[in-house]
């Protein structure tokens, strides 16, 4: 386990005993700002043990990093979370004109998100605090993973979600127990980028936003991440009108971007994704293939550059976006002639 020595603002720097701060840095949000914190760790016991060369000896999961996560490992809650492959998808890199485009498959943890890894954390901790129910307020995702976790806990789960919300999303959430209540009010959500201190070089990071809440701190120099104005969009999951001060901090800190996704081209592109590649991503995970495409149409991906999109969910946890673009499987007579009669005229297949 990660000795947690401190947990310090990312904002502005203060530090706080490693106790229970659900509300982030009291600090800022006198200022009116909520920002989360970091946990730091004990570098000393880290390098102990944490040591690169073994890694390899380590199970393919998340839990490899047990020095950097705060979690007891032998008293996790883990189903098998972390370890997604990293796909090559060379259909989509030409029609995008980029040289390696790579899909890191978040779809592949155990209820098919990169919540899971949060929830594994998250629901570890609570276990070990003695708490006696998990809450969380979710848009799906984060639910669903939440509410597997404390079902493997044993502890009950309540999540507040939104009448929005796919209905898909909430039978995956009751399915493993969770009281789920919804709440018509549209409480902050969050994204969070993730960075890896295992690797040489920090990659650039580019945000493939919605509504571009990023995108205008980013071009107006802001400190702060200002909310703006939604509209209806399919990517529920990314449906919101602010992000966080870590999002800004780590596109700043390696020279990243973040582009605005239209709203017609997230379909579309999650279902070229599903026919070029065999990867259905969900809309709002389609949205980082879109973003990849239009930041090399402007040029700042160059055309030598490898991409890495991080397909956060898989898509069939809201089928209602694509459905319309999918013909209804038609029934046909048992022959020969009205298999090549159906095929022909619902799909074109000749
Ligand atoms: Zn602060």
């Amino acid at each position: 386990m990660g000795v947690v020595t401190a947990l310090v603002c990312p904002r502005c720097g203060a530090e706080y005993p490693a106790g229970p701060l659900f509300d982030g840095c009291p600090a800022c949000r006198r200022g009116g700002l909520g920002v989360n914190l970091w946990p730091r760790y004990d570098e000393t016991a880290v390098a102990r043990t944490f040591i690169r060369a073994k890694l390899a000896e380590r199970s393919w999961d998340m839990w490899r990093y047990s020095e950097l996560l705060p979690v007891d490992l032998g008293r996790r809650v883990a189903l098998g979370e972390g370890g997604t492959p990293l796909t090559e998808l060379p259909r989509l890199a030409g029609r995008y004109g980029l040289a390696r485009l790579y899909a890191k498959d978040e779809t592949r943890n155990p209820t098919w998100s990169f919540k899971d890894r949060l929830a594994a954390v998250a629901v570890s901790r609570a276990l070990e605090a003695g708490a006696r129910v998990v809450l969380d307020s979710s848009t799906g995702n984060q639910g669903a993973a939440t509410a597997a976790h404390a079902a493997k806990a044993g502890l009950p789960a309540v999540v507040f979600t939104f009448g929005r919300v796919p209905w898909t999303m909430k039978v995956f959430m009751a399915a493993y127990g969770a009281m789920v209540l919804q709440i018509d009010d549209d409480a902050a959500r969050r994204r969070t980028l993730e960075a890896c201190v295992l690797i040489e070089r920090l990659p650039r990071l580019a945000a493939a936003e919605r509504f571009g809440p990023l995108g205008q701190a980013l071009a107006a120099g802001l400190d702060r991440v200002p909310a703006i104005t939604t509209s209806p969009t399919v990517a529920i999951s990314i449906d919101t009108d602010v992000s966080t001060i870590q999002a800004l901090d780590a596109i700043r800190a390696t020279k990243g971007a973040a582009v605005t996704v239209p709203e017609e081209a997230i379909v579309a592109t999650q279902l070229e994704a599903a026919r070029t590649e065999g990867l259905f991503p969900e809309p709002s995970s389609a949205c980082a293939l879109a973003g990849a495409r239009l930041l090399r149409e402007q040029g700042w991906i160059g055309p030598g550059e490898t991409v890495v999109a991080f397909i956060t969910s898989m898509g069939l946890k809201d089928p209602t976006p694509s459905r319309p673009y999918l013909p209804e499987p038609p029934f046909v007579e048992p022959t020969v002639e009205a298999t090549l009669r159906a095929l022909r005229e619902v799909y074109g297949f000749t």
